[in-house]
């Protein structure tokens, strides 16, 4: 696989997930850490040997909220006081946490919602202006 050349930063981040469909992260070739929040320098033990990684997509929702009251962007999604949006923790199988919203789940009834379910990552509506992540249960 060829080097992976783009900086370690947010925007590369959300470029690798529009134009090519990956989550990426970055991995300390020094101590092992691994992170999907991409900066150039590692935050376990300060060094700069940073590589980029790709992400499976799979992980596991740790915890989770449902949010009724909503931005105006997400409430041109549909979302609001009739349709919760649903907000969590993944776990990812490679260890690292980050937050996203969760599909595929009914938001007014959070009590069926099973932290600990498996969940994929899921581009489908991404919004190639705003990307969020967003993962469903698989
Ligand atoms: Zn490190």
């Amino acid at each position: 696989m060829a080097e992976e050349t783009k900086e370690f930063t947010g925007a590369s981040f959300n470029a690798y997930l529009t134009e090519e469909k990956r989550m990426m992260g970055v991995h300390c070739r020094s101590c092992g850490y691994m992170s999907a929040e991409p900066r150039p320098m590692c935050r376990s033990c300060h060094g700069q040997d940073m590589e980029w990684v790709q992400f499976s997509g799979k992980g596991r929702l740790s915890t989770f909220t449902c949010i009724s009251i909503v931005t105006n962007a997400m409430g041109e999604k549909g979302y609001g006081r009739d349709n919760p949006c649903c907000a969590g923790i993944v776990t990812l199988e490679e260890g690292p946490r980050i937050s996203a919203r969760i599909l595929g789940v009914d938001g007014n009834n959070p009590q069926d919602i099973k932290t600990e379910a498996d969940v994929v990552l899921d581009l489908e509506d991404l919004d190639p202006e705003h990307p969020s992540l967003a993962f469903r249960p698989s």
